[in-house]
């Protein structure tokens, strides 16, 4: 058995997981594992942007648009947070590398469902892609961040409800991990569902590990269907997002008679439900999102992947209507933590969709997961800072073999499941129980 010692172990390369690694002092030793490769993450897929109050004169609309598209769910002093500390982490981006569109002297603002004014920032229609690499980049010049791919963390070592660690897959051996903090940012259960948007390797790892331990969790009934994944009767799992932006930018939805049934700018949850109604009425698979009305060029231009994403399935939406189904698409619950992303567990963080700081309530506003996953690593890190000098832990290494390994990665998805189906209502309806 391979056993490793570092400060800080994080798991995940996505938004939250880099971010809090490039926050964190550099006289830490830090690792991150991830599952497969480090750009199989949810974080890579992004397209549509990041939400940031466009100056201290509308931190009071985007808080109040956030809570409203929450349905007054929301943990408020989290969404003010969030709404504040924006700014500065929009402009620590740029700082690390990231080229958001620019419109003259500044950022060329989109808007998305249920946002009041333009507020989005972006990087054509792969934000995602555009972020990660920035953040990838700097994370790998550092000389104290190793980060250890095709890794599965299993379960944290929990020494007596403090965390000292994890235990991983990795190459067909299972490893320790002593830490002397521990950061989930494992994201979301994507691959839980029939279909979805997310990455495969997506399926509340994190949050079965949480489970397992006894430690928090909450929310796990506010589940997020985006409502224009696009529509494709040979896809199996993995459903190719039509971003919130491309309505934005005057995309328009009409059911197969060429009705318009709904304004597109509702809030996601709202849309969904109205398209939902419309494929019953019209006994339908899918609606369509019209872009014929736009510029030919704007279209090739604002929305790249997307326009090529679809021209590789022979659809030239510049000429025809986007075939769009509703689509599971993001976990606004998780594992509880507080302000500083920290959960119920000594020693023990959770950031990004897997943790739920209650910033988005039962319906996260467009683009503000993203940012969520910034705001509150950033502060993770932040608290780890001032702390982590204080902190002694028991070196404690779990001696499974590899086969009970694999039992309990097994297992993690079956506990996720099982929470899931207490949940009830639709979401039965939606799991994949193939497995
Ligand atoms: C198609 C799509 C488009 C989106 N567009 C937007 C957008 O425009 N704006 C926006 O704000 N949000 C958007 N979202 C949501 C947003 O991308 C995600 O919520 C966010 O990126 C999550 O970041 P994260 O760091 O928490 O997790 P992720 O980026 O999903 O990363 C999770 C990481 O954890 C790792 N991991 C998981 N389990 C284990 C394990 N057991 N062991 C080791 N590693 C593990 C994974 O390998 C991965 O590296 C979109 C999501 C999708 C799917």
């Amino acid at each position: 058995m391979k056993k490793y010692k570092v400060d800080v172990l994080i798991v995940g390369t996505g938004v939250a997981g880099l971010y809090s690694a490039i926050n964190l002092r550099s006289d830490l030793n830090i690792m991150i594992i991830t599952k497969t490769s480090a750009k199989t993450c949810n974080t890579y897929l992004a397209q549509g942007g990041i939400s940031k109050a466009k100056d201290l004169s509308d931190m009071k609309l985007f808080i109040e648009d956030t809570i409203k598209a929450g349905m007054y769910k929301n943990n408020e002093q989290a969404v003010k947070v969030l709404a504040e500390e924006s700014i500065e982490n929009i402009q620590n981006l740029t700082k690390l590398g990231v080229n958001f569109d620019n419109k003259g002297s500044g950022f060329s603002y989109t808007k998305e469902g249920a946002h009041r004014i333009s507020r989005i920032v972006h990087c054509t229609d792969e934000t995602g892609k555009a972020v990660f690499e920035s953040l990838y980049n700097r994370v790998k010049e550092r000389q104290n961040i190793k980060i250890l791919e095709n890794t599965c963390l299993i379960d944290i070592i929990n020494d007596e409800g403090t965390c000292t660690g994890g235990v991983a897959l990795y190459k067909n051996n299972v490893i320790n991990i002593s830490s002397k903090v521990t950061i989930l940012a494992c994201g979301g259960i994507g691959k839980l569902f029939k279909n979805s948007t997310n990455q495969e390797t997506i399926e509340g790892n994190g949050i079965a590990i949480a489970l397992r331990n006894n430690v928090y969790i909450q929310d796990l009934n506010y589940i997020q269907f985006h409502p224009t994944a696009l529509y494709d009767k040979n896809s199996t799992f993995k459903r190719f997002l039509i971003s919130e932006s491309v309505r934005g930018e005057g995309g328009k939805l009409i059911n197969i008679n060429g009705e318009r049934f709904v304004d597109e700018l509702l809030p996601r949850n709202v849309v969904t439900q109205a398209i939902k109604k419309e494929l019953i009425k019209t006994n339908s698979d899918y609606v369509y999102l019209d872009v014929t009305h736009l510029d030919k060029k704007f279209i090739k231009k604002r929305f790249p992947l997307i326009y090529s994403e679809c021209l590789k399935r022979r659809l030239d939406i510049t000429k025809e209507k986007i075939p769009v189904i509703p689509t599971q698409h993001y976990l606004m619950g998780g594992i509880k933590v507080d302000l500083f992303s920290k959960t119920s567990m000594e020693n023990l963080y959770a950031c990004g969709e897997t943790s739920c700081t209650g910033v988005h309530g039962a319906n996260r506003l467009a683009s503000n997961s993203l940012l969520e996953g910034l705001v509150f690593s950033k502060r993770a890190a932040d608290q780890i800072n001032k702390n982590i000098d204080n902190i002694k832990v028991k070196e404690i290494y779990n001696q499974m073999s590899y086969e009970e390994g694999l039992k309990l990665c097994k297992e993690n998805i079956d506990i996720v499941i099982r929470e899931l189906t207490k949940v009830g209502g639709d979401i039965i309806n939606e799991l994949d129980n193939s497995r």
